[in-house]
């Protein structure tokens, strides 16, 4: 999955106007402060020696020759999860890892998937027309023809057959109907279509199932995702007039994962919920079309004129319905419990009971050949070069832990089920989680837990740019928005991608880094993100997955050999501050928010202090010494005091008190995710039971951090 608009401030805070601010932040941050340039934390200025020298010789081992080789392996084929060429796709990473001389273990689960079975559309008023719901094959792409590609479909879309006339609901989202409704247009029983962008497509499809709609179709409109954006494929980047956009329709905001096994890793045997009545799977049936098709729908409806913000790129006035135009589709999906395969990959450490942990998936829609194969691709350079490293006598303090998700798509499903069978193990034993998925060319992209900001500056400062001039950090800085002088900040994570169960189920400290491009890509999701695309758009020559598999390579080794973990909560403190004075300005419910705010800034000077004192010890080289490594248990497991653990994961699947996701966040994160949907709901119990929630979590937080010595 992965959409490339994690970015804050892109289209998704304007939509929807409601507590979101945070989302965007940038408020000036202390500065971080290095007692020399070369100073880096975790290290004294000896041991980063080492350390450097390791690490020239990992950066020696990366190899675009090697990076493009494995590429176009698992690229050949569309390899769908569930099916068994995703299973040969995961089978080649394991053997390819083994053969490099890493341990590597599979780990299959039995999930919910949904594919189709057969999809038709068609416009039956006011003329017959076929609406093709295949993309069509181009002779300049040869993969386009292959005849394992699929109709585009939304994967857990409801089956049946509708007929009924059609209404133009923009987004979708719920101020849209708003405006449809004021102007008179009855949705119930019809067919509505939206367009794509400005949110995930399931809370399209929930939107429209409850506003009463019978079925749902989405298209990408030439305004978001075409050419009025710039030259369309083959021409350039953007969307194609032919180009459909599969995905998945999951109600992922209940919780991640598989959509029947809450908290439960699900195997062959698991007791799993009903299919029948949960409130994961979408009710309506939901079809994608490309904009050449939706035209042929657009242009056949009359009724009232568009509001303002409603008319697309399409070239004609937009009108509302409902009909004339009148649509008779029928989907059939075919959904079942399946098998999936995660590969894990090992390099044991001196002190193998503690994991550094990066991952990505290896499933895709069709071809994958930037979701995921550009990470794919990068990840497994990163191991491939480091087992080298090994093998020239290199050891690691803690253990690296290399991740290929199976199942992304359908919705972080092999991700998710792995940290729930796994919880306890990897609540122990991870230090960190560093997510990648697809990225091009473009900018880069740092998001996660800002206990890792500063971390991952300093590695950013010492890998070179991708154009050449200067360092990672000097490109990441230049795509700061706003004054000047802010310094670049960690974006909050939301939905997009493998990192989500790491973050908001188990508490580990997180980060999740690529390129990214204008918020979106012509061949997301479509038959075209395939070979032929990375070559000539996303990443010729594959500089950005080299560059890319240096930051990983760095900041793993970094992770794993630091004397103590680089983290920095004086600075997460003054994030969630910052926070809790945003939260002031999302409604109009008095909260009471003083004893949080207390608490954060009690953390932030106890934090101040401590980290003082571990970069003096580690720099005279006190430390590391006996007490290390409770130090360090003390500083990872300080993010998991931010869990609040009440509830079973079906009512509270998300409980990280700070960060998450909810289905008005689209898919940026939301700060303070419980606080702002009771605000959006208006509800003051409900806001108080939050106020409380942050309020322990912030008081489990400075506990551990006493213990810690700060
Ligand atoms: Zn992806």
């Amino acid at each position: 999955m992965t959409r490339t608009s994690f970015r804050p401030c892109a289209a998704a805070c304007a939509a929807l106007a409601l507590a979101f601010a945070a989302a965007c932040g940038g408020k000036s941050q202390p500065t971080a402060h290095h007692s020399s340039p070369e100073a880096r934390l975790g290290f004294s200025s000896r041991s980063i020696v080492q350390e450097r020298d390791a690490e020239a010789k990992y950066t020696a081992q990366l190899s675009i020759d090697s990076i493009s080789q494995f590429h176009r392996t698992i690229t050949k084929r569309p390899h769908m999860a569930g099916t068994p060429a995703s299973m040969a796709v995961a089978e080649t990473i394991r053997q390819g890892l083994e053969r490099a001389g890493l341990e590597t273990e599979v780990h299959e689960f039995q999930v919910y998937l949904s594919t189709p079975r057969s999809i038709s559309a068609e416009l039956v008023e006011p003329t017959k027309q076929p609406l093709n719901v295949r993309e069509p094959a181009n002779p300049l792409d040869p993969d386009s023809a292959n005849p394992e590609l699929v109709p585009a479909f939304v994967a857990y879309s409801a089956s049946g057959e509708v007929r009924a006339p059609v209404v133009y609901v923009n987004y979708g989202l719920p101020p849209d109907y708003a405006q449809v409704e004021a102007a008179g247009v009855d949705v119930r029983g019809k067919i509505v279509i939206a367009r794509y962008a400005r949110s995930h497509r399931a809370v399209k499809i929930h939107t429209a199932q409850e506003h009463g709609a019978a079925a749902i179709i989405i298209y990408s409109d030439p305004a978001d995702d075409g050419y009025a954006k710039g030259l369309t494929w083959p021409e350039g980047p953007w969307r194609a007039d032919f180009q459909s956009q599969d995905g998945n329709g999951k109600y992922s905001w209940f919780w991640h994962g598989d959509p029947l096994s809450p908290g439960v890793g699900a195997r062959a045997d698991s007791k799993v919920l009903d299919p029948a009545t949960v409130p994961t799977l979408p009710r309506i049936p939901a079809i994608v079309l490309s904009y050449k098709e939706a035209a042929k729908i657009l242009g056949q409806l009359r009724g009232p004129a568009v509001p303002a913000g409603f008319q697309g790129a399409l070239p004609f006035a937009y009108r509302l319905g409902a009909g004339p135009a009148v649509v008779h589709m029928n989907v059939q999906m075919d959904a079942s419990r399946r098998p999936i395969r995660d590969i894990i990959a090992r390099l044991p450490g001196r002190n193998p009971d503690r994991w550094v942990v990066l991952g990505t998936h290896h499933d895709a829609w069709t071809f994958g050949g930037m979701d995921p194969g550009s990470g794919t691709s990068a990840v497994y350079e990163t191991a491939r070069s480091l087992a080298a490293l090994a093998k020239q006598g290199w050891k690691p303090d803690r253990s690296i832990v290399f991740a290929f998700w199976d199942a992304e798509e359908p919705g972080l499903v092999g991700s998710t089920e792995y940290a729930e069978a796994f919880e306890k193990e990897l609540r122990q034993k991870a230090v960190a989680y560093i997510n990648t998925d697809l990225f091009m060319q473009g900018h880069f992209f740092g998001g996660g837990t800002p206990s890792l900001r500063d971390f991952l500056v300093q590695v950013t400062e010492d890998v070179p740019a991708l154009n050449g001039h200067g360092t990672v950090y000097d490109e990441w800085r230049a795509e700061r928005k706003g004054p000047k002088d802010l310094e670049v900040e960690l974006a909050a994570l939301g939905s997009g991608a493998d990192f989500v169960a790491f973050q908001d189920y188990l508490g580990l400290p997180t980060l999740s880094v690529q390129y990214d491009f204008e918020g979106s890509y012509g061949a997301y999701h479509s038959n075209y993100d395939s070979r032929y695309y990375v070559e000539h758009f996303s990443d010729p020559g594959f500089h950005v997955a080299r560059t890319l598999a240096q930051v990983f390579g760095v900041s793993v080794m970094r992770l794993a050999d630091a004397l103590v973990l680089p983290y920095r909560y004086s600075r997460y403190a003054h994030k969630i501050s910052d926070y809790l004075d945003d939260a002031g300005t999302w409604g109009v419910l008095k909260l009471d928010l003083d004893h949080s705010k207390a608490l954060a800034a009690e953390i932030a000077t106890r934090s101040e202090a401590l980290e003082r004192r571990i970069d003096e010890n580690v720099e005279s080289g006190r430390w590391p010494d006996k007490s290390s490594a409770s130090l360090n248990d003390h500083l990872t497991h300080l993010e998991q005091d931010l869990l609040d653990e009440s509830g079973s994961p079906a009512e509270h699947w998300y409980r990280h008190v700070i960060y998450g996701w909810n289905i008005y966040s689209l898919y940026d994160g939301q700060p303070l995710p419980g606080l702002a949907e009771a605000i959006r709901l208006k509800d003051p119990a409900r806001v108080a039971q939050e106020t409380a929630r942050i309020e322990n979590a912030l008081r489990r937080m400075l506990a551990e951090l006493r213990q810690a010595g700060g």
